[in-house]
């Protein structure tokens, strides 16, 4: 049978509140920035894989879920996949953070996988595949077609948004979908000269220094946001650090922060975890060194 993949690029650029709170990401840039990456791919790699929408428009639900119906009355054998970015709070920054994936019943076993290579590859909190009642996940499934919805991360969470704004993780995040509908369907994933590999960055190991004292564990430098690891700083100024084994969150001072784990330790953005903390941070650039310091901010 043949197969078309639609790729579903979420809301419009006139779609009201869809935007991070400051107003420098809007959501359906992204989302069609990479929807567009991940067509692609999926061409190289031999894939029918079509838009559902070609411009900035915000097509209603209905006509995006009619397209993959059609299709699929046509005897193509249809996936829809929608490429969202979260929000969380009520206009505001917000600490929720990570990756969620929703699914209907046809497309459990892809949205796993695309779940599980989107968090290995991003390294982001996994938030697991998910079921709600959303138009393309319900409508999908009346017709017998896969459908899944794909929140890759917060535009609400400071960090995140700037991460969401990277070239670099837009590419990521395609690249995980394309592997994992590749590994779905058994087709080699292929890349082109005009697809290259994200460049793997390099990591800059920063120095950290609380009230003048050098701890001996170090943090790093990715897309411009000092992480440090949350366990060594908090407990260094007296915090307390809470993990929960069901949300797989760690909790400083009784308040979740946004959180990346390398090797088994958890990570936080260094100025989320001052502030949880109490501390002024102060960048050194010369030494690249993050500063702590209790007292006034
Ligand atoms: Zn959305």
């Amino acid at each position: 049978m043949k197969r078309v993949i639609m790729i579903d690029p979420g809301h419009g650029a006139e779609t009201a509140g869809k935007r991070s709170p400051d107003d420098t990401l809007r959501e359906y840039e992204f989302n069609r920035n990479v929807a567009r990456r991940l067509v692609k791919k999926l061409q190289t790699s031999g894939f029918d894989a079509r838009l559902t929408v070609n411009d900035d428009t915000d097509m209603p639900l209905i006509q995006r879920t009619n397209q993959a119906r059609d299709l699929k009355r046509q005897g193509y054998d249809v996936l829809l996949v929608s490429i969202h970015a979260n929000a969380a709070g009520n206009g505001g920054w917000s600490t929720a953070n990570g990756i969620e994936t929703y699914t209907n019943d046809q497309a459990e076993k892809l949205a796993q996988i695309i779940q599980r290579r989107l968090v290995a590859d991003t390294s982001l909190r996994d938030r697991g595949v998910k079921r709600a009642d959303l138009h393309i996940t319900r409508e999908t499934a009346k017709y017998g077609i896969p459908g899944v919805l794909c929140e890759l991360g917060f535009m609400t969470n400071r960090d995140e948004c700037m991460l969401l704004k990277t070239d670099a993780y837009r590419e990521k995040c395609a690249t995980a979908i394309a592997k994992a509908i590749c590994e779905h369907y058994g087709v080699p994933f292929k890349t082109s000269t005009e697809n290259p590999q994200p460049e793997q960055k390099p990591v800059d190991k920063v120095s950290i220094e609380i009230n003048g004292k050098r701890l001996s564990v170090q943090g790093y430098l990715r897309d411009g946001v000092s992480w440090l690891p949350v366990r060594a700083v908090a407990e260094a100024v007296g915090g307390k650090v809470e993990w929960c084994a069901t949300t797989k969150q760690v909790k400083v001072n009784g308040k979740d922060v946004t959180e990346i784990i390398e090797n088994g330790t958890s990570y936080a953005p260094a100025r989320e975890l001052a502030a949880i903390l109490g501390l002024a941070v102060e960048w050194d650039q010369a030494t690249k060194t993050v500063k702590l310091k209790k007292g006034c901010v």
